[in-house]
């Protein structure tokens, strides 16, 4: 999902089991439950007359904001407060998915037929997309492919319910608020059909589930038909992903880089994704490509992750690695867009084993882990159940200072070492 980020924080490396609307099949609705005559319906509970409340009162603050009254009275008409999307909003993933269970549904084998056979079926347009913004067309048509499935699933939540539930109250109200208007004006802009805009419910639309603000400030018309319809135009998609990455900063003509393989005594500390080195550097470290070749020469200096710590496979990166992370800032959805392309272009996928004995945490372990790195030194930011940059720093300080390979990457056994070892300090 374009900016997924605001709505779910995404652990580098690690994709929450919420994320990637791609992955979820659109659901029929619920049939409306057919009540004897005798039985009286259920009475308005108190959060759907705020909600009743909400839909009146923002119908003002619309009108005040250019949306014409039909507009708003077509789009939030019939809707009602979603629980489903309440409850998803105070989820709290207990465990975190790992990027290999992630990436073997994303990047599956039938994903990648299908995207060849994508390929194949948009080339009346691709290249002149690919010429005109500099994007490879597999790097377009995987995007395609993770975000909504190539166009099939674009979500299974009517738009202006899932905006108006998440505006009505609660912690993601201003941003439900500032989307329903930025749908709205959608709707009028671009003449579209309120009825017929299926969304996440996070509120992503169309085949490539960007949000409407996006949608509004970044999407093209790509078959030139003079709308940028992006729930039925394959070319209003893949242009508008080409103009997305290229305005981020895709650089013509380069790689986003490949799989690498590091020597055992590899310093893996600066493995950590930001790390910027020359080719020549990395290959003086002893760095090598997959097969065990040396890199070959490129001017651009790369970066080097290790998205399941040290016995995984190992990524060097250029700067168009960090443009598909601009798009979504997770290194679990930008290594399935790449890895996705390049397997749709033929090229081969990653090599190396995936660490699949590794469980991943659960919610109270991973705060244990934060707790032990904080009383024994390490400071890993806040105590809240997420590993992010923080905790992966402080754990790379940690394993550096007792002689492990410097990963970052949280495992069951390096959590009871660092509970052992806080038990035996007595802290
Ligand atoms: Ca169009």
């Amino acid at each position: 999902m374009r900016h997924g980020r605001t709505i779910v924080g995404i652990a580098a490396g690690m994709a929450l089991l919420a994320v990637g609307p791609a992955l979820a099949t659109p659901k029929p609705r619920p049939k409306p439950h057919h009540h004897h005559r005798h039985e009286a319906p259920p009475p308005p509970s108190p959060e759907d007359l705020e909600f009743a409340a909400f839909v009146k009162v923002f119908r003002g603050t619309a009108l005040a904001a250019g949306i014409l009254p039909s507009t708003y009275d077509t789009a939030m008409s019939g809707i009602s407060r979603n629980t489903k999307i309440a409850a998803l909003t105070q989820a709290q993933p207990e465990f975190v998915r790992p990027i290999w269970s992630y990436l073997d549904s994303a990047v599956s084998a039938r994903r990648i037929a299908d995207g060849q056979a994508a390929l194949a079926s948009q080339l009346g347009v691709l290249p002149s997309i690919e010429s005109k913004y500099g994007v490879p067309r597999e790097i377009l048509v995987a995007i395609w492919g993770i975000e909504t499935d190539y166009g099939q699933a674009l979500g299974s939540f009517n738009l202006f319910e899932a905006l108006a539930t998440l505006a009505y109250s609660g912690p993601r109200s201003d941003f439900g608020r500032s989307e329903l208007l930025s749908a709205l004006r959608l709707v009028q802009q671009e003449n579209l059909d309120p009825k017929q805009m299926p969304a996440s419910w996070a509120g992503a639309i169309g085949q490539l589930q960007m949000l409407p603000s996006t949608y509004l400030k970044s999407a093209v018309d790509g078959d030139g038909d003079g709308k940028r319809d992006l729930f039925h135009s394959a070319p209003d998609a893949l242009a508008s992903a080409a103009a997305e990455v290229s305005s981020d900063g895709w650089q013509r003509g380069h790689g986003w880089g490949y799989e690498v393989r590091l020597p055992a005594n590899f310093a893996f500390e600066t493995a950590d994704g930001e790390t910027l080195k020359s080719i020549g550097d990395w290959n003086a470290l002893g760095v090598r490509t997959a097969d065990g070749t040396p890199l070959p020469a490129n001017a651009e200096s790369a970066v080097i992750y290790l998205p399941a710590g040290a016995s995984g496979p190992a990524f060097l990166a250029f700067g168009n690695f960090k443009v598909i992370l601009k798009y979504n800032n997770a290194v679990s959805y930008a290594l399935a867009v790449c890895t996705l392309a390049d397997q749709i272009a033929g090229r081969r996928g990653v090599v190396a084993a995936w660490p699949r004995e590794e469980q991943p945490l659960s919610h109270d372990e991973r705060i244990s882990l934060q707790t032990a790195l904080l009383k024994l030194g390490f400071s890993p930011g806040a105590i809240d159940g997420v590993i992010g940059r923080g905790v992966r720093a402080a754990l790379r300080s940690y394993q550096k200072a007792r002689g492990l390979a410097a990963d970052g990457f949280a495992t069951e056994a390096l959590l009871a070492r660092l509970l052992t070892e806080v038990k035996d300090k007595g802290l």
